[in-house]
């Protein structure tokens, strides 16, 4: 796509999105039952871009028995390769329709279209075409038990049952399509409540969902708020598994709420993840890399590397190239195809980050870039942070130890490998981390001490639908990638079988 086309589609999609979208739920696009709504903004220019269903308890009551007799229905009849032969055309319409879902998200929560377009579309299709082949790998085992006489003992999976997903805004269509498309591999049903800051690219999904084949009320969609829609959605007696994406808090609420019916868990959250740099690094590509580790979709990323620990010998000069780098990078609207920094995704989180960025300076540290909101000029509109990188930081300032979900790096100074695994270590999450080294075996060393569920040897953020990611401790439960992604929509069942 060149530049030209990027604005004339966005204008396009503008005076489409201008109409109130509604809400899918079996098979129909219906309104709230409430008839509430509230709008969504465009956070370069701080636009109403459109207004959406403010979806509650009701809404969810409706749209959860809409998915189980989808489920106990005609769905549990469709066998695994028409599933999979759902899916293929899936993804031939997201691959079809995929810069169109791209600019929604871009105009909808502010991530740069040139950054974004040449990566999410592999990614976005990827996760598709893995459920494609996942379908086909669903398989039980027959096992040898020691009990007395002729007795089989096999095992089979079977889907879950009705899923709840619930997804946060800063990456929703790779995040909605993640949810969506291992469930209906699994043969499960779903109800998926995008966030409200950015529900328009799981809305189009939707209908590509539609499009595709999938009998109603296999895939339902609610919008609406997290503390009705979300908390409603997780709290159902009815729902029998909840995959969530968002902060540890909402997760812990989450866990709260899944205990009336012992809901199946997934949960991806929240981190503070450490990127390491040694002295023997290629440097050439250890400071864009940690730059953009901290500064990708404006820092709101949950992997974002925020924690930069760089051996002392050459601390001063890697801290000033990595904000160098980031002062480097054009800022500016989502749709500028030469935009490589875009807006906060809300007013709410521009107000968190320059916050984070004001208790910075207030406990000691300095930021040698960035450090306040743009005010000038036509980004005065949006929501717009530079890329920040503080030094003069400790340990246990809270630009260290806490999620700040926007373009802000932590430099530290490290001594001993000893001492850096300590401190990486030395967080409530442990999501991902990154290593810098020519040395194999202190690669080897820190990948197996660090405890976090990825960790990326020179290089960082390297996702894909074949590998798992997920968190260890604070940061969450279950893996999404890899076979054991399908497996959190399966259930085991054993059968015995004892010969007459
Ligand atoms: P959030 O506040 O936790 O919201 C995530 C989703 O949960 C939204 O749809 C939200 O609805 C909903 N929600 C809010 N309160 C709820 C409740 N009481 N019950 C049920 N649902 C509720 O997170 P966010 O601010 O959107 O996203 C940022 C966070 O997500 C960060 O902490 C980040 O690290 C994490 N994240 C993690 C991963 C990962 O894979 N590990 C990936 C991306 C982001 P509304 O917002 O519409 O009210
Ligand atoms: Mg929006």
């Amino acid at each position: 796509m060149n530049d030209m086309s990027f604005a004339y589609q966005a204008v396009t999609l503008k005076r489409e999105l201008v109409r109130p979208r509604s809400m899918l739920v079996d098979g129909r696009w219906v309104a709230a039952q409430s008839g509430e709504t509230f709008p969504t903004y465009n956070p370069s220019t701080g636009e109403k871009l459109s207004e959406l269903q403010s979806g509650d308890q009701q809404d969810i009551n409706i749209a959860v028995a809409a998915a189980r007799s989808a489920f106990e229905g005609p769905w549990r009849r469709v066998k695994a390769h028409e599933r999979q032969k759902l899916l293929i055309r899936l993804a031939e319409l997201v691959d079809r329709h995929f810069d169109e879902l791209n600019l929604l998200d871009s105009l909808d929560m502010g991530a740069p279209v040139g950054v974004t377009s040449p990566i999410y579309k592999r990614r976005s299709v990827g996760r598709v075409l893995y459920a494609v082949s996942s379908a086909l790998q669903i398989k039980g085992e027959t096992i040898q038990s020691s009990l007395p006489g002729e007795i089989l003992s096999y095992t089979v999976k079977e889907p879950i049952g009705v899923v709840g997903a619930i997804i946060p805004w800063n990456g929703p269509l790779g995040m909605a399509i993640w949810k969506v498309a291992p469930a209906l591999a699994a043969g499960c049903t779903i109800v998926l409540k995008p966030a409200e800051e950015a529900s328009l690219s799981t809305l189009r999904l939707g209908e590509l969902i539609g499009e595709a084949g999938f009998p109603d009320g296999v895939v339902n969609i609610i919008t609406g708020y997290g503390h009705t829609a979300g908390a409603a959605l997780s709290a159902h007696p009815d729902v029998d598994k909840v995959a969530f994406t968002g902060s540890t808090e909402v997760g812990q609420a989450i866990i709260r709420a899944s205990a009336g019916n012992l809901k199946r868990l997934t949960l991806e959250l929240g981190g503070k993840s450490p990127n390491i740099v040694f002295p023997d690094a290629n440097m050439e590509q250890a400071i864009p890399a940690a730059a953009m580790a901290g500064f990708a979709n404006s820092g709101q990323a949950c992997i974002a590397g925020s924690r930069l620990y760089v051996h002392r010998s050459i601390f001063e000069e890697f801290a000033q190239a990595v904000a160098a780098f980031g002062q480097g990078l054009k800022i500016g609207d989502s749709l500028d195809p030469d935009t490589r920094i875009g807006p906060l995704v809300s007013e709410r989180q521009l107000e968190r980050v320059t916050g984070y960025m004001r208790v910075g300076t207030e406990e000691g540290a300095r930021a040698i870039s960035g450090g306040a909101r743009i005010t000038e000029g036509d980004l005065a509109k949006g929501y717009f942070v530079p890329p920040t990188v503080f030094t003069g930081v400790s340990d246990s300032m809270r630009i260290a130890r806490e999620e700040i979900f926007g373009p802000v790096i932590s430099a530290m100074p490290f001594d001993t490998e000893e001492e850096v695994v300590q401190r990486a270590n030395a967080t409530p999450y442990g999501l991902s981390a990154g290593v810098w080294t020519k040395d194999i075996s202190r690669a080897l060393r820190m990948s197996r001490l660090i405890r976090a569920g990825s960790v990326w040897v020179n290089c960082y953020a390297a996702i894909d639908a074949a590998v798992p990611f997920g968190g260890y401790k604070m940061s969450g439960h279950g893996r999404e990638g890899g076979m054991m992604h399908l497996d959190n929509y399966l259930e085991t069942k054993a059968v015995w079988m004892k010969e007459e």
